[in-house]
Order: C-alpha cells, then structure tokens, then sequence
C-alpha cells in the first residue's frame, strides 16, 4: 500500500527528528525557509552560533547522541570565575553544574541525522498557507503547492501564527495560545571570541565571567577541539555599534592586554533571525516559560509541534526531541 503523505514544516532538530521517525510510515517531505537546516543549532566554523550545551538529566537527547555515535565532552569548568563589576573586577569560585558539549559542535547532530533522512530537505521554500479540503491539506510554499495528508509545524509558535496563513483559520483560543507563548532565545545575541591560545586557562581561570557592565553579561569557556574560544551572551541594552570594540573592551578589563587580540568575532543575533523569532519575542524573558501544549487543527490533521511544544525540557533540545516523538507516535 502506497504510504500517506506527511509534510514536516521546519528543518530544525524537531523535524529532522520527526522526518527520521516517521519516513518508513509515511511519504515525509520537509519543508526549511532557510538556506540551511538546523533551525537554531547553527554552527560557524566549528562554533556554536545558537544552543552549545545538553545536561545530564536529559536523557532523550543523549541517548540521541549516543545513537547517532557522537562523541561528548564536559564544560570547562575548572578555575575561578570573573565577576566585571563597575568598581573593579573580582574573582569568585561559582557552583556549576555540569553540562556536556558535542565535539566538533552541536551542528554534529543535525548533520548526523540527515545523513539518515532517505529524502533530503527542500531548502529555501517558506510555508506561506494550509488550506484544509475535503480529503487532503493544500500546502502553499514559495516553490509550490502540495496536497498532503498530514502536517507537523515545528516552528516556534508565534511564527505559526504571523507567518502562515490558515483555511479554515484558526480558532481564536489557539491563535492567542500560540501567540503567547514566547520562542526560547528569541531575543538572544551570542557573539564568539576567538583567540590563538586559551590563557585564560593557562591563569588558572574557567572563562566563565558575570557582567553588570556589559555589552556581554555572562561569558563562557568555548574552545573547539583546535580552535580557543571564548563566548558570551549580549546584554539586551548592548549597543551594536562598534560592538567587536566594546566586546574586546570588556574583555581586556576582565583578562588583560592577553584579551587585545582575537583572531576572529562571531556575531549573531536572533531577534533579527526572521525564521525564528518575530517582534514579540525581542523583549528579554525574565525567566525560562513554562512551555508545553498538545494542540492540532484540521481534525487532527496538522499537529503543533517545535520545542515549545514540550511540556518537560520544552525550549531546549531536549524539548525539541521529545516533541518529535510525541508527534510520531501521534501520527503512527
Ligand atoms: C543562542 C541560543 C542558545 C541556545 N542554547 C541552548 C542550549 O545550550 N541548550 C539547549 O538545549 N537549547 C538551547 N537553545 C534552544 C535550542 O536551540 C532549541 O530548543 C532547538 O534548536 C529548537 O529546535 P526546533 O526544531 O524545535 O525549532 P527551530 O530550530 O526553530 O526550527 C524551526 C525551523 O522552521 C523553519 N521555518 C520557520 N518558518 C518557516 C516557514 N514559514 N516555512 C518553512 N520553514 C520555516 C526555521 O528556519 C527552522 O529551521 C538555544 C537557542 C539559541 C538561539
């Protein structure tokens, strides 16, 4: 028997996922507005651009990792900490908890997983409408327009509502759900610092800073296998202009003449990522949402999944696992 046909809206960790459960079962095309998959794990020459850690307790995603024979490796976290504080700099000694990286960077794991995807992704083909008729889901994109069985939207909730167009439309109470339930990171801005060698190390220090000071307020050991590294999260009050400046400023202040002269700057900035977050989520989060929903439309026929669809570890990768798995066994 011929199988059914699924669209997977979203290359990112979610449904790449989703594609690698459920393409034995059904006819599985994934569908990515960007140039490339990964969503928001993105990697720059080796260095994570968006998420860089996984905690032990996220079991899902490690036993991912450990299926798709990648390799881990623990935070540096040895030595004392940076506090930049506007009187001066101190050092502290900070309680951390242990957390893992991927060698060769987290981009690893969605380059493993569409090495096991039979049907590639269409890259640069946005999702424009979803129209329901009698038997089938018409689905609109930029390239063309297909007629599906099944739909999974793995985009952040509040890109599902402003970026897609639905008929039927859908109900009030689930566009006001959706729309308010903010994108994980959606107004983060990570930069990473590249050096020739790690001394902040070689002085005994972890690389982690705290900063009231800024532009970057919490800072991170993030050396590569070859490359040294260090990376911090931008204040959201940080001025952009001449920002590699500053960044180096603050990074002097905190280490020295040592700090003066990175080899390399990586800048992103997600709130400007228009495949991921929208003019609502450039406002800071006070604190981690509590996420999580099991909602469809189209009887059933298209299913909101994505991270923040997780009701445990929802925002994180961990989330975006194990909302793929609940969407496959929805749909098998
Ligand atoms: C800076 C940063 C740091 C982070 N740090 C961590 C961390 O250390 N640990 C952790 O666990 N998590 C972290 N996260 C969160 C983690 O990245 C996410 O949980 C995870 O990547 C979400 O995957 P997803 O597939 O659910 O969503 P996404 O990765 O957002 O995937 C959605 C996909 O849909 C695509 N898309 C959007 N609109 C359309 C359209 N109309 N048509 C077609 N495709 C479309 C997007 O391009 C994207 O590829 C971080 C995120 C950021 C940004």
């Amino acid at each position: 028997m011929k199988n059914k046909k699924l669209l997977i809206i979203g290359a990112g960790l979610s449904g790449l996922y989703s594609a690698v459960l459920l393409q034995d079962s059904y006819d599985v095309t994934v569908v990515e507005a960007r140039d490339r998959t990964g969503g928001r794990i993105m990697g720059m020459d080796g260095h994570d651009m968006g998420p860089s850690w996984v905690w032990p307790h996220q079991k899902n995603i490690l036993q991912l990792i450990e299926r798709l024979e990648l390799e881990v490796f623990s935070q540096y976290t040895e030595g004392l900490a940076l506090y930049d504080a506007p009187d001066g700099v101190q050092r502290f000694t900070p309680s951390t908890a242990p957390s893992y990286r991927i060698k060769g960077g987290i981009s690893q794991l969605v380059d493993a997983l569409e090495k096991r995807l039979k049907k590639s992704a269409n890259l640069n083909e946005k999702v424009l409408s979803l129209t329901q008729t009698n038997e089938m889901i018409v689905v609109k994109t930029t390239a063309k327009t297909y007629e599906v069985d099944k739909v999974i939207s793995t985009l952040p909730p509040r890109l599902a509502v402003e970026s897609i167009a639905y008929v039927p439309g859908l109900p009030e109470a689930l566009h006001t759900q959706l729309q308010n339930t903010p994108t994980w990171m959606g107004y983060s801005a990570k930069c990473v610092i590249e050096y020739p060698h790690a001394f902040w190390r070689e002085e005994g220090l972890s690389g982690f800073g705290v900063s009231h000071v800024g532009p970057l307020g919490e800072i991170h050991d993030a050396c590569t296998t070859d490359k040294a590294a260090l990376f911090g999260f931008l204040h959201s009050y940080a001025k952009y202009d001449n920002l590699e400046e500053a960044v180096i400023q603050q990074l002097i202040q905190l280490h020295g003449q040592n700090a003066a002269n990175p080899s390399k700057i990586y800048f992103v900035d997600w709130k400007k990522e228009t495949y991921t977050s929208t003019a609502l989520d450039a406002m800071p989060l006070r604190e981690h949402p509590s996420y999580g929903f099991d909602v469809t439309h189209f009887d059933g026929k298209l299913i909101f999944s994505g991270t923040e669809s997780a009701f445990r570890e929802g925002g994180y990768l961990e989330g975006a696992i194990t909302a793929a798995m609940r969407s496959a066994s929805n749909l098998l």
